[in-house]
């Protein structure tokens, strides 16, 4: 047998050992047929073997993020992102400059953070109102846990100062109870996006293929789809999987809300290779920035509150045992250390009623953790999906966090290396939108813990950094895991996938600093080039 390609490199990572080595990759149609080092290659080549030598550029697995919102990322490519204003009359301003020649549909936005804002107060429809007055629009806050909308907005969504608060969400009012344009947390945002989405977007396959031109630019291979709002895609992966050119894996994940039949049914229509059903979400609480996240102890500046879970908790309980009971997989966000434990006190149970099996649930986030939770992460065998670019932000002094939870808190604070070192199998993500899709972030974030202005010295808790190797395999052979796909892809070993990332530079060798001007020199899935510099 002799190879399609050889990928030659003096720097390959395969995500088993800990360190680059000198070497080839050989593949086959779409599989790795041979890993290994030195003259052993030319056993596989033959005249029609393509041998592409990256001189010392980084040979590694193709990326996996395990935590993204494709809709929500295909949305955010199309629209104004705020995140740097700086008020909300500037952010109001931006939303216009961007949007002066568009007529008619709806104005999506993305990234307000009011505590980043001179007055910290939360925005409304009257900035917004100003500018637009007969177009609705929709702005999500940088955490994807609220929308602010305008007043056209709410009188198309009939969202009124009589409709009540949903459970689990807040429609945020005024003196007079009157809408004020924030929608809290994804029960009450549904309230706008449902009739916002209903029509989907514009040119929506389109938009989707170019959202994995750009995955594949970034070195992403395979991708969990965590769906929210109700909305799955899987129809436009599945379209684009028949043309051929679906450049990524994408594992879907769905509601935990729907019922069992219907989620038997989108498992059964996903279930190739590139487009795979792969469990279920549910949000236990909302984020502690937000003041949703569910906490042990109070909030440090809102006296004896502590936030609540977002759902009825006796009743997502059973929910969570049948789901498992039928083999779904459960992946739970939880930011807050309360959030972490209730999880665990879930999945836990679960595990108790039906028995142990196979079952990769996961929580999601971990902003912060009970020291007490540390080792039940192994205990249950629940999966740690954490991501660091979180971690971002101005400035370490400026965190909100220093005053929203306190220092004593914030000691445990995207505990990774604290989980990594109790057992816990990390995942790494971005949760694009919320942050950007780029690995590269995220695993500077890991290795360095410095926020966006080199603070502080040595890192925030220094003691949580993950190694570089660490953080690679926690984007590959890990990720690959928690897709259920580990002997798939994430590492490149004879017989696998050739899902495959070579990166512009060695960062084994590099100052980390350069790990965020690193880029991808080229991305193969499925023994396909779907990414060239
Ligand atoms: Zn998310």
């Amino acid at each position: 047998m002799l190879a399609d390609y050889i990928l030659r490199s003096r720097a390959i990572f395969d995500a088993l050992t800990e360190k680059p080595f000198d070497g080839y990759v050989a593949i086959k149609g779409n599989r790795i047929i041979d890993v290994g080092s030195g003259s052993l290659m030319e056993q596989w080549k033959g005249p029609q073997t393509k041998v592409l030598d990256y001189g010392k550029k980084l040979i590694m697995p193709g990326i996996c993020e395990s935590h993204a919102h494709n809709f929500f990322g295909v949305l955010e490519l199309n629209s104004v992102n705020v995140e740097k204003a700086k008020s909300e009359e500037e952010a109001a301003k931006m939303v216009y400059d961007y949007n002066r020649e568009k007529s008619g549909g709806w104005i999506f936005g993305f990234g307000w953070n009011q505590h980043y804002w001179e007055r910290k107060e939360l925005p409304t429809r009257k900035s917004l109102d100003s500018y637009f007055p007969d177009t609705p629009v929709l702005i999500f806050d940088g955490e994807l846990h609220s929308v602010w909308v305008n007043s056209k907005a709410l009188e198309l969504c009939n969202i009124t100062a009589e409709t009540p608060d949903p459970p689990g969400g807040k429609i945020t009012r005024d003196q007079d109870n009157q809408p004020t344009g924030h929608l809290l947390e994804p029960a009450a945002m549904k309230l706008a996006l449902d009739y916002a989405f209903k029509n989907g977007l514009e040119n929506e396959k389109e938009a989707f293929r170019e959202y994995f031109n750009q995955t594949a630019a970034l070195g992403i291979t395979a991708i969990s789809d965590m769906q929210i709002f109700d909305i799955v895609k899987h129809e436009i992966y599945l379209e684009l999987e028949k043309e051929n050119d679906l450049k990524c894996r994408v594992h879907l994940v769905a509601s935990a809300k729907d019922d069992i039949s219907s989620l038997n049914e989108l498992r059964d229509t996903c279930s190739s290779d590139k487009v795979l059903f792969s469990g279920v979400k549910e949000f236990i609480d909302g984020t502690a920035m937000a003041y949703t996240g569910l906490l042990i102890e109070p909030y440090c500046d809102v006296p004896g509150y502590r936030g609540h879970p977002l759902l009825d908790v006796d009743q997502f309980r059973e929910k969570a045992i049948e789901l498992d009971r039928n083999g779904f997989r459960i992946r739970l966000h939880a930011c807050g250390d309360g959030a972490v434990r209730l999880s665990l006190d879930i999945l836990e149970e679960a595990r108790r009623k039906n028995g142990p099996r196979d079952s990769r649930h996961s929580i999601e986030h971990i902003e912060n953790i009970h020291p007490d939770d540390l080792p039940r992460f192994k205990e249950n065998e629940v999966i740690a999906s954490v991501q660091p670019e979180h971690l971002g932000g101005e400035s370490y002094e400026t965190h909100p966090f220093h005053r929203i939870l306190g220092e004593d808190r914030i000691n445990l604070i995207w505990p990774f290396r604290s989980l990594f070192n109790h057992g816990a199998k990390l995942a790494f993500g971005s949760d694009h939108p919320v942050v950007g899709l780029n690995p590269m972030d995220g695993i500077y974030r890991a290795v360095t813990r410095l926020m966006d202005d080199k603070t502080p010295e040595g890192g925030w808790l220094p003691d949580e950094k993950m190694t570089l190797e660490e953080s690679l395999k926690a984007y590959t052979i890990d990720s690959a895991y928690q897709m259920f796909r580990e002997k798939d892809f994430g590492s490149l070993e004879a017989g696998k996938l050739a899902d495959i990332t070579v990166l512009d530079r060695n960062i084994f060798e590099t100052d980390f600093e350069e790990i965020l001007e690193t880029k991808p020199a080229m991305t193969m899935m499925d023994g396909k080039i779907v990414f060239e510099a």
